[in-house]
């Protein structure tokens, strides 16, 4: 191992990551949809955001400002979305960043318009409607057709792009050939009313894929905000048994050293009360362990059951603030202190690990 490699490093193959979103942008492009690559996940890497759009994403979108603002900065000409709804005190930074909003207040596109308005410039704007997620939306359809012709005719400094909607974030919703449907009638009721067609009717995110996938995504969802299943395609082929041959799950390893390996027991000793967290775990006695400590933890992934260690037999036992605990007893390889031990990793840790210092991050 070179002495000058430093852990924990998280290793991200820009090259799957490519090739995951070149068969997504295909594959939707087959069905008149067009995908925003969301880059949030991964902090707003530049390096990132500049594969989506090779790869032919039609936006780089993010929830946090600064990573579109410090993208744009780099690529002007680069289309850029915000995906969550703008707070007021951040509204006079979307001039430096942003060309798409999703929204669902009157109050907050009012101060848009007013931002713009002394900019001289205009916003573009997708009003979402919450089909039972529960998180942003007008969940009242009505006052979104309303608020879409108030955009429309009122506003002059906000056009409105389209309409959209978020699902399976909060209240794990499953996007449907009926609930998407539903989308694309109220498109179609504010299009009659506005005599012209809306740029973007987005269905969802990466749990939006299946019904691609299958073939049945209703006609006229024409826009995806795609991130988890470009970044990582872990989500739904372990959780919704959805795997498309033309994508990869190999795109990031998370790789750490090994700082202490001895045999011990599996029940701690002494009067069980709360760990460093707060709780007071189940601890099973399997016996004497084979255990190794690992050095990064839960400051850094956040949650050690999304991570899987890529060596067989190998589990994890638990994790603190710093420290990772692993199970060798089942490995057939025989480790020492100073090996190097690698990990698959889930959304949760992928967005911990990225945003984290201690942690190198590797474009490969
Ligand atoms: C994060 C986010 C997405 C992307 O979600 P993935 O599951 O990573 O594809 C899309 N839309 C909104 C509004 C988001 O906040």
């Amino acid at each position: 191992m070179p002495q000058h490699e430093r852990y924990p490093v998280l290793e991200i193959d820009t090259q799957a990551i490519y090739s995951n979103a070149k068969a997504i942008v295909q594959l939707c492009k087959e069905q008149g949809i067009d995908v925003a690559g969301v880059f949030k996940g991964v902090n707003g890497i530049a390096g990132i955001g500049a594969v989506l759009e090779d790869a032919g994403c039609h936006q780089i979108a993010s929830s946090r400002i600064d990573q579109l603002a410090a993208y744009k900065r780099l690529s002007p000409q680069t289309q850029t979305m915000l995906l969550r709804l703008p707070m007021a005190s951040e509204v006079p930074f979307l001039p430096l960043g942003v060309d798409i909003s999703l929204n669902s207040e009157r109050s907050t596109l009012q101060l848009i318009d007013g931002v713009f308005r002394c900019e001289n410039r205009l916003h573009r704007v997708v009003l979402m409607m919450d089909l039972g997620d529960l998180r942003e939306g007008f969940f009242d359809e009505e006052e979104l057709i309303e608020t879409a012709l108030w955009v429309e005719w009122e506003l002059e400094h906000v056009e409105l792009e389209g309409i959209g909607v978020n699902l399976g974030c909060y209240g794990s919703i499953k996007p449907t050939e009926e609930n998407l449907s539903h989308l694309v009638d109220i498109a179609r009721r504010i299009e009659a009313k506005i005599e012209r067609k809306l740029n973007i009717v987005s269905g969802g995110a990466t749990s939006s894929l299946p019904l691609v996938y299958d073939g049945k995504m209703p006609q006229g969802i024409n826009h995806l905000r795609i991130g988890e299943g470009i970044l990582l395609n872990m989500d739904l082929p372990v959780y919704w048994d959805v795997m498309h041959p033309a994508l990869t799950d190999d795109t990031m390893r998370l790789k750490a050293q090994i700082i202490e390996i001895k045999n011990k027991p599996s029940m701690p000793i002494g009067e069980i009360f709360i760990d460093a967290f707060g709780h007071t775990p189940i601890y099973i006695d399997k016996g004497t362990r084979k255990r190794a400590l690992i050095g990064l933890g839960k400051q850094d992934f956040a949650m050690e059951d999304k991570l899987l260690p890529m060596t067989q037999g190998m589990s994890i036992i638990g994790s603190s603030s710093d420290h990772l605990i692993v199970d060798l007893t089942e490995c057939s390889e025989d480790f020492k202190v100073g090996d190097v031990v690698a990990f698959r990793i889930f959304y949760g840790p992928m967005l911990h690990l990225c945003t984290q210092q201690g942690v190198e991050k590797k474009l490969l």
